[in-house]
């Protein structure tokens, strides 16, 4: 679609739903174990979150399960260990999940624990609040016995140093383009849908800066009736939109997943005359395991475990 298009009607998708609530309703339920998550890092987790779907388990224990392998990966330096540090070289972690019954947990701002997915839960399951952040998390964390420890790695250690030397005096902190947050959405034997979201955040940011990724809405949204989504790339602009949420909601318009993954993005595209210059990617899951995924812009993957295969697909970006 031109540029000036965006513009001119502020959608992405020409077409218009294809399905009526009422449709909606009579969609089944896929009872057909599956998992999706952003970027090649969802590889090894949807593998994970599959091991538990396969054997009965809950989409909530897998989504949890899975995301946990991309938290304790030193490699992966956009989530949990060994993410890069925000610009005073502290790693500040955000995270959230929600169950199949709409229950919601959070964490943000959350440092040396390095599995802040399960702070989350624990949010969600022993508490009557859905976010907690900075000191207050951490301290509700060890006293629900996670360990405190150094998450920062000498490779991230080492770029924060590089950023630190090149920073010129002009340059404010972050944000940059280094994300990589992972958002995956399970959907269990029962047909029951949950998902997680978790992150380091956008590289080097301003301390004290959260993204999208624990705002319930933002970064990760489920519906058990109708589906789930979550979102990777630039959180403020995510945050804007309402983005998960606003997926969930057009697929309950009648968007199929991936027309709704592409007009959510076409609203924040239009926002910025039709040219943005970040990403951000949206994955989606319905309720009778069809699923989407776009991005503004060319280079985001998403990894899909379904039927005995888990694959990495490259997505064209919506404008470019
Ligand atoms: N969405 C994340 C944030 O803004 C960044 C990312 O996708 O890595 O914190």
């Amino acid at each position: 679609m031109e540029r000036r298009d965006f513009i001119k009607t502020g959608l992405v998708t020409a077409a218009a739903p294809t399905l009526i609530l009422a449709d909606i309703e009579t969609i089944k339920r896929s009872r057909k174990p599956m998992a999706i998550s952003t970027w090649n890092h969802g590889i090894n987790a949807n593998e994970e979150a599959m091991k538990v779907l396969l054997s009965e388990g809950s989409a909530l224990d897998a989504v949890e399960a899975g995301v946990k392998i991309s938290e304790a990966d030193p490699a992966i330096q956009s989530v949990g260990f060994g993410g890069r540090p925000d610009g005073d070289g502290h790693v500040t972690l955000d995270a959230s999940i929600m169950d199949s019954k709409g229950n919601a947990g959070s964490v943000a701002y959350l440092q040396n624990i390095k599995h802040p997915v399960s702070v989350a839960r624990k949010v969600m399951e022993e508490t009557d609040h859905v976010m907690l952040v900075g000191n207050g998390a951490k301290n509700f964390a060890i006293s629900h016995g996670f360990k405190e420890e150094n998450l920062l790695t000498e490779e991230s250690r080492t770029s924060w140093l590089k950023w630190k030397k090149n920073r010129r005096k002009k340059d404010d902190f972050g944000p940059n383009d280094d994300h990589d947050t992972i958002s995956l959405l399970a959907q269990d034997l029962e047909g029951n849908i949950a998902g997680a979201c978790t992150t380091s955040g956008l590289a080097f940011k301003i301390p004290g800066r959260v993204g999208d990724s624990p705002i319930i809405g933002a970064g990760l949204y489920v519906d058990n009736e109708i589906g789930a989504a979550g979102a990777t790339g630039r959180g403020e602009e995510v945050i804007k939109v309402a983005g998960s949420f606003l997926v969930v909601e057009l697929m309950r318009q009648g968007y199929t997943p991936q027309d709704a993954c592409k007009e959510a993005l076409g609203r924040t595209v239009s926002r910025h005359d039709g040219n943005p210059k970040f990403q951000i990617a949206y994955i989606a899951l319905r309720k009778d395991g069809a699923i989407g995924a776009a991005a503004i812009r060319k280079g985001f993957k998403y990894a899909l475990s379904s039927d005995n295969q888990n694959k990495l697909y490259s997505v064209k970006g919506i404008i470019n």
